[in-house]
């Protein structure tokens, strides 16, 4: 039997849990001891960690955040704290480790593995679908849907008033979740990062696309989606912009960390149920330092240093779409 030790890292996601549960009751299954480091990689510097039981992930599939708590973790970059991380590893006899997290707590992992011989293996977890070699990470669907639930409601307010809403989205510095939640909540206009060319050429775009609508249509609400991390002094400078630019008034709406949080979607659960038993079911092979990821609905392996060696693209026939539909003219 072996034991295997789970630790989530980096920004939470909905989803970790029921990864974690997935993980708790495939070891049960094989009669293998399952412990839970706490706070991403601190509790593996510190020794921190719990046994985990089925009893425990009771209940835990529907759950939010995770029961194990995430951190980031500066010290975990140096020679001495991935050993002393190894040397715990070691103390508990651990031969397998799952790292859930996004792309920096994949580095750190690989970064493990140079001062630790135990099976590494890492699934994804973020909302920013920023990881490359799987359709998709734990907990990009739940905040899709949480980012289009709140544009729609900015939607209401603004067509009572025929306003100019800008509503900045997560995604770090990945356009995901702004592309989906623009196209699902039927905004206006979109922004993100892949696609930016210039200060300049946006407001204008934006300006032709808003006095068009405005001869059709009259007075109008406007939505405008803005990635994170996007526009050079921040979505009030762009709001600022915007407003000279309209002559009316444009709202800033910033969603915030909502966007991690609440009950995890069956999409999310699913792929998270199905990530852990598969990560569970390499232990003891020769397969190390992978993400196990999820492409065509099938669990895949992929060697760690290929999720961030490349930004990942954004779909093609979502931007299509995009374009086609929103930002039109400019296609
Ligand atoms: P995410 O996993 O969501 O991308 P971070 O980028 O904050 O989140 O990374 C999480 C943790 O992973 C960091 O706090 C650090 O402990 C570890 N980590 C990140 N990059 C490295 C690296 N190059 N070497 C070692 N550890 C790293």
């Amino acid at each position: 039997p072996k034991t295997i030790a789970v630790l989530t890292s980096g920004g939470d996601a909905p989803g970790m849990n029921a990864c974690i549960r997935a993980i708790v009751l495939a070891c049960e299954r094989e009669n293998y001891t399952v412990y839970g480091y706490l706070h991403g990689y601190n509790g593996l510097l510190n020794q921190e960690y719990t046994q985990l039981h089925a009893e425990r992930v009771h209940n835990l599939n529907q759950l939010g955040g995770t029961i194990l708590h995430s951190a980031r973790c500066r010290e975990f970059k140096t020679q001495d704290a991935a050993e002393r991380a190894a040397a715990n590893l070691d103390a508990l006899e651990v031969d397998m480790l799952i790292v859930i997290g996004g792309d920096g707590s994949f580095r750190g992992a690989m970064h493990l593995s140079n001062y630790w011989d135990g099976q590494i293996i890492g699934i994804p977890g973020t909302i920013d679908n920023d990881i490359n070699g799987t359709d998709a990470t734990i907990g990009y669907y739940t905040a899709i849907e949480t980012a289009v639930d709140s544009i729609d409601k900015v939607r209401d307010t603004a067509d009572a008033f025929e306003r100019i809403f800008l509503v900045e989205v997560m995604g770090r510095h990945a356009g995901f979740l702004g592309l989906s939640a623009a196209l699902a909540s039927a905004s206006d206009f979109v922004l993100l990062p892949e696609l930016f060319e210039s200060e300049a050429a946006t407001l204008k775009q934006i300006g032709e696309q808003l006095s068009e609508r405005r001869e059709q249509r009259g007075n109008i609400s406007y939505i405008i989606v803005l990635a994170e991390n996007l526009w050079p002094g921040g979505i009030n400078k762009l709001a600022e912009k915007l407003q000279s630019l309209t002559q009316s008034e444009v709202r800033p709406v910033i969603l915030g960390h909502v966007q991690r949080g609440g009950a995890p979607v069956s999409q999310d659960r699913i792929m998270a149920m199905k990530l852990g038993a598969h990560a569970v079911s390499l232990a003891g092979s020769q397969t190390n330092c992978v993400m196990v990821g999820e492409r065509y609905g099938k669990p895949c392996e992929v060697p760690l240093p290929v999720t961030w060696s490349e930004p990942k693209p954004l779909s093609d026939s979502d931007v299509n779409t995009m374009k086609q539909l929103m930002n039109n003219r400019y296609a």
